[in-house]
């Protein structure tokens, strides 16, 4: 193990503990049984208990994975699915990771950092066409400390195009320090995401070679513990899939979440699995890429075992691929997505590859996306009622306090489906998405929770009120 990092973190991940795991776990359908039945419980599995999960081969033993992922998606979570979109704000980049554009030796990428008014610009253009959610993406560089990170944040929450605002944002960026995610979340963050990219140590070491604070493992790995430190209380795991062993990365998320409940009672809010994309300059073996079929095994699979846990399949996989992983528990996904930098002001959907990070699978648009998913009967969710409301890290119990999603969840992406359909949807969305409210409040159970949400809906479509949530 690679020991370089001093500030207090343990390196809980074990190459050979999780190896061993591996390798001696058979196919079991009788033990699959019983962990399927535990996970639709809302238990979490232990790395070991996982990993009999990913031992499952025989097609029919899989099936019933598939089918389990399904359902406690369906009994457990409900059918929203929330909306964001990704921004990047700035692509000069000191580190040299193999698989990304980004990297430093990359000379083919056109650097920019967008200023203020570039900022504004994409915020009124994403504004424009319905998000209520971001996530904004920088490289890593001295240019891009807390402050600017947090400069960034303000501007975004203070542009106001007609009826568009942002009411959420999250940030994607390199690990800091304390005193600098405190900085950043006072600026009103709301997930500060991290992704390990591979928790395999030697893997680790031949991607992220050279100089650059991101060679050092254990530093990227504490990076979550020091963002709670810094009272930054919803993070976001997450691994790239196809740098190694897909296997050992679902049990490497798994230990990184348990460790994070067990030091603050509460594990990450998000896990991410984003699937190596081709991207420019970028040539690496294909001996570990995970096939769609594995992909669908892997997602399946970390839904039973991280039952607490938000999941987001982002614009890198193919409009096929995310229809037919929305079912299998996923929660968030981007939509109307663009990866180079200020690609929403672009005109036409070509992207600019000399200054994106990695190609995108699903160029489709906010509005194309959503009508899709209200014709498959998910409700698309633009609600950030949590995160102003204060239930955010321990206080964020969707799933401990009983009706949540009923008392909280559907009525608030109800509330701001009404505000997209009346402010941004094509007639045809509309006439969909109007139908979809109707079905879903015919779905509850007459009393005060239905009037008072048939009132606000009554508020944004005739009165014009907006940002009503509960
Ligand atoms: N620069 C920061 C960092 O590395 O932590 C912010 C994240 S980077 C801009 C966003 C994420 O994109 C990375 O963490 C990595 O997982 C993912 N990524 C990089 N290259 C990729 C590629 N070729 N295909 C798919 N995802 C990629
Ligand atoms: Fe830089 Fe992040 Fe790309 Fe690595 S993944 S080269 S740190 S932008």
């Amino acid at each position: 193990m690679d020991k370089k990092y001093s500030g207090g973190c343990v390196d809980f991940i074990d190459d050979g503990k999780i190896t061993g795991i591996l390798k001696t776990t058979s196919e079991d359908p009788v033990r699959v049984r019983e962990l399927i039945a535990k996970s639709m419980e809302k238990k979490p599995l232990a790395p070991e208990e996982t990993a009999v999960l990913l031992a499952a081969e025989k097609p029919e033993l899989v099936e019933e994975i598939f089918a389990a992922a399904k359902k406690l998606k369906k009994d457990v979570y409900g059918n929203r699915i929330v909306i964001f979109a990704p921004l990047y704000i700035g692509n000069l980049c000191v580190n040299n990771c193999a698989y990304c554009a980004f990297r430093k030796s990359n000379a083919e990428t056109v650097r920019t950092t967008l200023g203020k008014e570039d900022v504004i610009k994409q915020i009124e253009a994403l504004e424009d066409k319905g998000h209520k959610r971001l996530i904004l993406v920088f490289g890593e560089s001295p240019k891009y400390n807390a402050e600017f990170m947090a400069e960034t944040v303000r501007t975004v929450y203070s542009v106001k195009k007609g009826r568009g605002e942002i009411r959420r944002v999250n940030i994607n960026a390199a690990p800091t320090d304390i005193e600098s995610y405190k900085i950043i979340k006072a600026a009103g963050i709301g997930t500060y995401q991290i992704f390990q990219e591979t928790y395999h140590h030697e893997t680790y070491k031949k991607m992220h070679q050279g100089t650059g604070p991101k060679t050092d493992y254990l530093y990227r790995l504490d990076g979550l513990f020091r963002a709670f430190e810094g009272g930054c209380d919803d993070v976001g795991i997450g691994a790239l899939f196809g740098l190694y062993n897909w296997r050992f990365e679902v049990l490497g998320l798994v230990t990184h979440s348990l460790k994070l409940q067990e030091r603050f009672g509460v594990g990450p809010h998000t896990i991410s699995f984003p699937r190596l994309r081709p991207a420019l300059g970028v040539n690496l073996d294909k001996k570990y890429f995970v096939s769609d079929y594995d992909f669908k095994r892997l997602v399946a699979i970390l839904r039973l075992s991280v039952p607490y846990t938000g999941m987001i399949l982002t614009a890198r996989e193919p409009a096929n691929v995310r229809r037919e992983l929305m079912e299998f528990g996923v929660s968030q996904i981007d939509a109307g997505t663009r990866v180079e930098l200020a690609g929403y002001t672009d005109k036409g959907t070509k992207q600019k590859t000399d200054r994106e990070q990695f190609e995108i699978g699903d160029m489709r648009s906010l509005d194309e996306i959503l009508r899709e998913l209200l014709q498959n009967d998910y409700i698309p969710s633009f609600c950030t009622s949590c995160y102003r409301s204060g239930r955010t890290g321990k206080q964020f119990m969707e799933f401990a306090i009983p009706g949540f999603i009923e008392q909280f969840c559907t009525p608030n992406a109800l509330l701001t489906l009404a505000e997209y359909l009346q402010d941004y949807a094509t007639p045809e969305t509309k006439q969909d998405g109007e139908a979809l409210i109707k079905r879903e409040i015919a779905k509850i159970p007459d009393g005060s929770m239905k009037s008072k949400l048939l009132e606000r809906i009554d508020g944004i479509m005739k009165t014009g009120k907006r940002d009503l949530y509960f």
